[in-house]
Order: C-alpha cells, then structure tokens, then sequence
C-alpha cells in the first residue's frame, strides 16, 4: 500500500507533518450522509476536537454536517469553517463566561448543559441580553463502554453530564427560569467504541428516561446521543471507513423517538481518524542490548494517543523494500514514554526513510504540543500540495 503516498512529493517536505487524504474524507463524509440519510430526523455533527485543522473543517462543512464544540475556540473555529450557528452544539463541564456569551451572541443550537450551577450561569447571561438559551441537559447515563479507561464519559464516577436521578429536578428548575428552554436530553458515553451492544445499551436508557419523562408529561424536541463510534487502527488499508451503517441502523432500531423528534450524533473520531497519517522522518537506527530502535524526528508532542492511552497505531516504512525487521519506534523527546511502538516489524530502517504513522487524523495534530520547544506539526490536505 506505498502506493497511496506521494512519496516524491514527501521527500522535499519538511518533517514531521500531518498528510489528511482528502478522497478519503469526502468518501467517509459520503458514506455518513448516506447511512444517517435513510432515517428520518437523523442529524450528524462533527466534533470538532478530534481535528480542526482549517482544511479538514472546510470539507466537513462542505458535506453538511453541524459542528459539535466543546470550548470557545471550538466554536470561533467552526464559525471560521463556515458552519453554519444553527448547526453547532455546545459541550462541556467548565464553560467560562465569555463562552457561553459566545455562543450567545452567535444564537447557536444548543447548550448542552452539565450541571445546575451552569444552568444558573446561562440563565443569567442570557437575561443579560434579553435571549433565552436554548439547553440541552447532558445526562450521564452510567452506561460502561468496552473502551480504554480513559476515554469512557458515561460512567458515574466520570466528571461528565448530571446524574440520571437529577433528570426530573433540573427540568423542573430550568422551568423556572425565565432566560432558558429546554429543548433536548444529551449523552456521551466515550470514544472508539466498536461493540455496538454498547450503544445499545445507550438506547435502553435514552427510552427509559423518555418514558419517564412522558410519565411527567414532558416532551423534548431532540434527543442527542453523542458520538464514540471507534475506527480500526489495526487495518487502516483494509478497512478504511468505519461500520456507518451497523451504527446508524442500531440507533434507528433501538431508540424510540417520539413523534417529530430529531436526533443527533457528534462523531469525531470516526469521521477524520482514517484519513490522517503522521509522516516522519528515520534519523537514527541505534544497536540496543537486546533491540534495535528506529529514532525518528516526531514525539509525543507531535502524536501524543501512544504515550497517552497506550494506543496502537499502524506503522510502515514507506521508503523501504527491504525485508521486515523489529524495531522499536520511538521519538526525540526527553521522557521514557516518547514511545511510538515497540517491537514491530517494519522494511529495513536507515537514516532518510519515511516512516507513515497511521490512522492518526483524530485527535492527533489537535493534541500536539510545544513541549521540548518543539515546533507544532503542519498538516497538509491531499490536494493541497
Ligand atoms: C469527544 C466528544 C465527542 C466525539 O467523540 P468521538 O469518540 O471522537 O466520536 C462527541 N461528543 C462529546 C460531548 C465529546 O466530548
């Protein structure tokens, strides 16, 4: 699979950087609106935090998707994209003053709501300018995601969202409040998802809590069940686009929506993960005691999930024939974690080649940092260079 990387191309650049396949981003966007499409009142976001490299929002905006923000700058970014406010969505558990009248002032969709005080806040800014803001009340639904510890949200013990048994009493406030509507129930429950009994799981709460919420005569016009549909980093050739339609087709199974309700997912990962690719540069091969490593001129600070999370990320040498030998990947940064893979099979490594580090669209380039004086990676679209 060399082929897919113009390799001439990269031999002039500057590394490391970020290579998005924009063929590929517009086939997974394709995709999505096709599978979400054969479902009435399914409406898609991206969220935004996975990548916002200005390229990759533009051809996001571009398919017709809203944007899913969870800060400020998120939602200036996708404003900037050209995402329409009356497509974006507001998260998040600590959103500061100037945020939410942000969000204000650009009348968006919706805020989705994590906790009573920040409702409290809302309610005030929006009285200030004589708005009413609309919320959505972020919900924890203590469903458990077969997912790394560390990218599950919608567990109690998780920082997110308000308490299911909080649900009837904060409607019953927000009520109360002059300045705000509530117009829908919002979920989460993690990232690289791929069992979809987990989403299931997800749908039985959402129809439980409705029935409640109807027992109480209360009826929401959305329902927005968050995103954490997962990508396959093990076979980024073979499996270049995620299982849209098993997803969406699940939601549509098992979620009751009331009449005329819409509902609404932020995906992230699963829209750009795939087309992203970290391109570095061999610098060093080194005779360890008992391993050899490949020393390559990108870190952490450049792609941080290994070190993170423990994530696996495919890695070939794209500049190599020769035959397969195990190395160690690892980066120029001054810490025992600035690992990108141990013992893997790559071509015959030397000092020039290539290295293409996969599947690396989300939350990639997003994360990096200056750490060590670094300097950020560029990303480059496709048919962009
Ligand atoms: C991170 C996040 C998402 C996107 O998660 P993915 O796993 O990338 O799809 C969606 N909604 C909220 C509220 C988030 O915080």
């Amino acid at each position: 699979m060399k082929g897919i990387f113009p390799i001439d191309k990269f031999q002039r650049m500057e590394t490391p950087f970020y290579y998005y396949d924009a063929e590929l981003l517009r086939e997974t966007l394709r995709t999505i609106n096709g599978e979400a499409q054969k479902h009435e009142g399914f409406c898609v976001h991206y969220a935004v935090k996975a990548n916002a490299n200005p390229s990759v929002l533009r051809i996001i905006r571009e398919a017709g998707l809203g944007a899913d923000c969870v800060s400020g700058g998120e939602i200036e970014a996708a404003l900037r994209a050209g995402f329409p406010a009356s497509k974006i969505v507001y998260a998040g558990v600590g959103k500061s003053d100037w945020e939410i009248n942000l969000g204000l002032d650009n009348d968006i969709f919706c805020f989705n709501v994590e906790s009573c005080p920040e409702l409290e806040v809302i309610n005030e800014l929006a009285a200030a300018k004589g708005k009413v803001a609309p919320v959505a009340f972020r919900l924890n639904p203590n469903v458990g995601a077969h997912t790394h510890a560390n990218i599950t949200t919608g567990l109690a013990e998780n920082k997110f969202g308000i308490p299911m048994s909080d649900m009837l009493n904060v409607i019953e406030k927000a009520a109360h409040m002059s300045h705000v509507k509530v117009v829908g129930l919002h979920f989460h429950i993690g990232s690289q998802i791929l069992d979809m009994s987990d989403f299931e799981a997800l749908c039985n709460r959402v129809n439980e809590l409705q029935d409640t919420l109807e027992r109480h005569r209360i009826r929401v016009e959305h329902i927005n069940v968050g995103g954490g549909l997962g990508i396959d980093y093990q076979h980024p050739n073979r499996v270049p686009l995620p299982d849209f339609k098993d997803y969406f087709d699940t939601y549509a199974k098992k979620l009751k929506l009331r009449n005329g309700q819409t509902l609404h997912f932020e995906l992230g990962r699963a829209v750009v993960g795939q087309c992203g690719t970290l391109i570095t540069r061999t610098l060093y091969i080194k005779e360890g005691t008992c391993k050899k490593f490949c020393i390559v001129d990108a870190g952490f600070t450049d792609l941080i999930r290994p070190a993170l999370y423990q994530a696996y990320h495919k890695i070939e040498n794209i500049s190599s024939e020769l035959p397969m030998e195990a190395y160690d990947v690892v980066g120029p940064i001054c810490e025992s974690t600035d690992v990108f893979a141990k013992q893997i099979d790559l071509n015959k490594a030397q000092r020039g080649d290539l290295l293409a580090i996969r599947s690396a669209g989300a939350y990639g380039e997003i994360m990096a940092s200056g750490y060590n004086c670094r300097k950020l990676p560029v990303g480059y679209m496709s048919d962009e260079i």
